[in-house]
């Protein structure tokens, strides 16, 4: 008799193809995933239909791991569809998990990017200042597109996630990790991000050289030549190391590059950028209102490094607007 595999959906949102590639990161271990899963649809790899996920019956798919932040009316659709058929929903990556790199958006409006985009970037040819419009006819026939929201989202604004794997895109062991206790049937509880909950200090192989660090002046990785081995904020750059969580092997300060927070916060963590924030005031060595105003200041777009990854899950979420759709 056939053995019955359990039913596996990937989808992606408004993303960069990173977490996607990230499955092929698995190398050989992919073909024990594709021996004990039954993948039902992959729009970027495999030619399944919408209509054919549409046509299975709710809840037929054991998991769905969508990846991308959510951009538009499409993203939203295809999201609830999926919640629909599938029993879990794992936010794979950054971008769902948190927002990510597209939810920098957040800091400006549609119209904002649509002019930066299409009518003023030195890369583009648009004499006639062409803005993508929802409906447009072509030879006699009608042409649609989704509408791009105002706000990036992720994806539990919208549905009901069960796990997230973070990262951008998350390491191959994480993806691994997951199949394997999906599965065993062995989860931990819902809502769980499944990578380990420790500070990515903890096993950062730079070391801290001081007993206690005193900035006087914060830099960037680009404008110093770092000194081998040693802790990257202890040398003035900013590393968000101290409110990152744990699970990429500290990818980025094995080759000297400050952690820019992609694995998210820590359980313990509530806002990355507020806790952040007050870790560099107990650091800077001035603590006069002026000096610490300074201090803001020489840090070149403060909201947007500390919540690089995270915007839309911040609490500030976006900048603020008239209107918020
Ligand atoms: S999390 Fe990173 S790799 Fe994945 S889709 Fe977003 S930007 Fe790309
Ligand atoms: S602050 Fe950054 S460089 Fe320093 S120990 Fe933490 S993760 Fe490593
Ligand atoms: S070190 Fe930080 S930015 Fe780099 S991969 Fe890990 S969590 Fe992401």
């Amino acid at each position: 008799m056939a053995v019955v595999k359990p039913k596996v959906a990937f989808y992606w949102m408004g993303t960069c193809g990173g977490c996607e590639e990230s499955v092929v990161d698995l190398a050989e271990r992919i073909l024990d995933v594709v021996a004990a899963v039954d993948i039902v649809f992959w729009p970027v790899a495999l030619d399944f239909k919408k209509a054919d996920v549409e046509a299975m019956e709710d809840g037929s798919i054991a998991v769905a791991l969508i990846n991308g932040s959510v951009r538009n009316s499409e993203d939203e659709k295809m999201g609830k569809m999926l919640r629909k058929k599938a029993g879990l929903i794992v936010a794979y990556g950054a971008c769902a998990h948190l927002g990510g790199i597209p939810g920098l958006a957040n800091f400006h409006t549609r119209e904002e990017i649509f002019q930066k985009v299409y009518i003023e970037a030195p890369t583009i040819n648009n004499p006639k200042k062409i803005i993508p419009q929802l409906e447009t006819e072509v030879n006699g026939v009608k042409l649609t597109l989704p509408t791009i929201y105002n706000t990036v989202k992720k994806l539990d604004d919208i549905i009901d996630v069960d796990y997230y794997i973070p990262g951008c895109p998350p390491h191959p062991d994480l993806l691994m990790g997951a199949v394997q206790a999906i599965l065993s049937g062995n989860l931990p509880p819902h809502g769980s991000v499944l990578s380990p909950n420790r500070n990515m200090c903890d096993t950062c192989p730079l070391e801290r050289k001081e007993d206690k660090i005193i900035m006087k002046k914060f830099k960037r990785i680009h404008q110093i030549i770092p000194e081998e081995g040693q802790c990257l904020l202890e040398q003035g750059v900013m590393c968000l190391g101290p409110v990152t969580r744990n699970g990429c092997d500290a990818a980025c300060m094995k080759v000297t590059m400050p952690c820019r927070g992609c694995y998210g916060p820590t359980d313990e963590v509530e806002d990355m950028g507020t806790k952040y924030a007050s870790a560099l005031a107990s650091i800077w060595e001035e603590t006069d209102e002026e000096d610490v105003i300074r201090m803001v200041k020489s840090i070149p777009s403060f909201a947007k490094m500390v919540y690089y990854f995270s915007t839309p899950s911040s609490i500030l979420k976006r900048k603020k607007m008239e209107v918020i759709p």
